[in-house]
C-alpha cells in the first residue's frame, strides 16, 4: 500500500526499495506445515506466517558464493537446534546478499524463516556472503564483509529500506552472535544461539552507518 501523507510517510520516503532478484526456495504447504509446528513447539504459536516482523538478524554464510547457501536453504533438510533432536523445517533467511552487491530474496517477507534460535517468529534474516579462513573468527569475517564497498552498501539498503517498510528500529538490527539479548527473542524449549556471525563490535559498525 502506497504511504499516506502523514506522520509515519517520512521514514519510507527517505528509505528507497534497492534491487532484489528474488530467487524464491521452494516453500509449499508441507514445509509451511512444519514451520507452524516448530512455531509452536518454539513459540507456542501454531503459524508459520511472519507479521509485523520488529527485529532484523545479520548472519554470513560461511561459504564463497551465494549459491550453496540457497541451495542448503532449499533443500529442508533436518536441523538439529536441540541435539539429537533434528526437526523441520531446514534453516533459510529470507534475503542471501552476494558480494558484488546483488541481494537475492529467498523466503517471502510473510513467511517465518528458520535462521535464529528464538527470533524465528519476530525478524527478518539476512545472509552475507562470507568464506571461513582457518586461523580467523567471526569478528574478522564480518570486517570482511564491513569492507566490501558493494556488498555493505547493498546490505545497508537492504536493512534501510526494511526499517522504513515494518517500522523497524536500529537498535532492533542485530546479530546472530547477540540475538539472545534481544527483547524480541525467545524459545520455550529453552534454547539459546551459540552464533559466530555478527558479534556486538560489528553489528555497532553496520548500525552507526544506518
Ligand atoms: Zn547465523
Amino acid at each position: 500500500m502506497p504511504e499516506a501523507a502523514g506522520a509515519t510517510a517520512a521514514p519510507a520516503a527517505s528509505a528507497p526499495r534497492p534491487p532484489i532478484t528474488v530467487k524464491l526456495i521452494p516453500f509449499g504447504a508441507t514445509r509451511k506445515a512444519q514451520m507452524a509446528d516448530y512455531s509452536q513447539r518454539h513459540y507456542h504459536q501454531h503459524t508459520w506466517k511472519l507479521t509485523n516482523p520488529k527485529a532484523i538478524v545479520l548472519h554470513h554464510t560461511s561459504g564463497a558464493t551465494w549459491e550453496p547457501a540457497w541451495w542448503t536453504f532449499a533443500n529442508n533438510t533436518a536441523y538439529e537446534s536441540i541435539p539429537g533432536k533434528p526437526e523441520k523445517p531446514g534453516v533459510s533467511a529470507h534475503f542471501i546478499i552476494d558480494k558484488d552487491g546483488t541481494i537475492y530474496q529467498c523466503v517471502p517477507l510473510t513467511v517465518r524463516a528458520r535462521h535464529a534460535i528464538g527470533m524465528n517468529w519476530s525478524s527478518i534474516g539476512i545472509e552475507f556472503v562470507q568464506e571461513d579462513h582457518s586461523g580467523k573468527d567471526g569478528h574478522w569475517m564480518d570486517r570482511q564483509i564491513l569492507a566490501r564497498t558493494a556488498q555493505a552498501n547493498a546490505g545497508l539498503r537492504l536493512v534501510r529500506y526494511l526499517q522504513a517498510h515494518f517500522s523497524i528500529k536500529s537498535k532492533n538490527v542485530v546479530g546472530h552472535a547477540t540475538a539472545n539479548a534481544s527483547p524480541y527473542f525467545k524459545d520455550y524449549t529453552g534454547i539459546k544461539n551459540a552464533a559466530g556471525d555478527w558479534f556486538a563490535p560489528e553489528v555497532k559498525a553496520f548500525r552507526a552507518r544506518l
